[in-house]
């Protein structure tokens, strides 16, 4: 079977992450026990997931001309990303400022730097994504760059998959044009006022017409126009780190249905790939090869 070839716009972050025993208050200075600089960013999660996952992706971001944007490029090509879209712009890169507690908690500001400046398609994007099997699409860059990139794979026939994270109202218009909405629970309750993910998801088919929304250890949910919703189970694994779970669910489902899966089929191997990658620690760096989602999915 030959690769599918996927889009990605979105965001390129570097994670800048400090683990303490107790995040301080305000005013306060604590003493932390490590730092971690990680490459991250949804979309740039989302593109590593898809290539480990056996499609051949570019991806459509920016990053700053800064020593981040350096090293987010390198760590996209050593992952087999292509990344001849992805701009280099004046100014910073993308950076996520992290505070992980011992109990596991976390504090996080993001500042978008260079992923602010994706208001706009060029020519190479719009031939790119036309190309597509499908286009990835997540909320970490400006509304516009999303929209115009939704518009163009709609024009093409290319599917997308939106993540609507972080949540925020969405105009009409992207869900119009999105085919697949996959929110995790969270998400899909910040959408539609409804705490129950099923009923969230009955909601939503009024704007689209297939939901996933995913539940965590509690695996995902399908939700289709005309169809009941049909709940599948996540893999029983020992979680070490569930840091970008949803981004490797996303690129893996991607690839299965790009292949011609099923969606509940599509949905059983995404959740083989994000119990896999719940098991190490780090977001890109435990995303997992397809021969190894196709040995944990038998
Ligand atoms: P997000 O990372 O976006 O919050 P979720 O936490 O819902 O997304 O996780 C995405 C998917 O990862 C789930 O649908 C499930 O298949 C898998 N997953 C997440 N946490 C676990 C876990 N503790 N054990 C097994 N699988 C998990």
């Amino acid at each position: 079977m030959t690769r599918p070839h996927i889009a990605v716009l979105g965001s390129t972050n570097m994670d800048l992450v400090a683990y303490v025993a107790k995040a301080p208050q305000r005013g306060e200075t604590v003493t932390g026990r490590e730092f971690r600089t990680l490459p991250g960013g949804k979309g740039a999660n989302q593109a590593v997931a898809a290539a480990r996952a056996g499609a051949t992706v570019a991806m459509i971001g920016a990053v700053g001309n800064d020593a981040f944007g350096t090293q987010l490029r390198s760590a996209l090509d050593h992952s087999g990303v292509d990344t001849d879209l992805l701009r280099t712009v004046e100014g910073p890169s993308g950076t996520a400022h992290i505070v992980v507690d011992d109990d596991g908690g976390n504090a996080i500001v993001v500042i978008p730097g260079a992923n602010a400046t994706l208001t706009a398609l060029s020519a190479g994007d719009r031939a790119e994504i036309a190309s597509a099997a499908a286009l990835l699409l997540q909320l970490e860059v400006p509304l516009e760059g999303v929209l115009a990139a939704a518009r163009t794979a709609r024009e093409h026939g290319v599917r997308t998959i939106l993540t609507p994270a972080p949540a925020q109202p969405l105009p009409p218009e992207l869900l119009a044009a999105t085919d697949l909405l996959l929110p995790n629970e969270h998400e899909a309750a910040a959408l539609t006022g409804i705490t129950d993910p099923a009923a969230a998801a009955r909601a939503l088919l009024s704007q689209v017409p297939e939901v996933v929304v995913t539940l965590g250890a509690a695996g995902s949910l399908y939700a289709a126009r005309g169809a009941e919703p049909v709940t599948v189970p996540a893999r029983r694994v020992t979680a070490v780190d569930t840091t970008g779970a949803g981004d490797t669910f996303a690129g893996a489902l991607a690839v299965a249905l790009c292949k011609g899966n099923s969606v509940p089929d599509a949905l059983s191997w995404a959740s083989a790939a994000s119990a896999l990658s719940v098991q190490r620690t780090g977001a890109a760096t435990s995303m997992p090869y397809r021969a190894e989602i196709d040995a944990e999915a038998g």
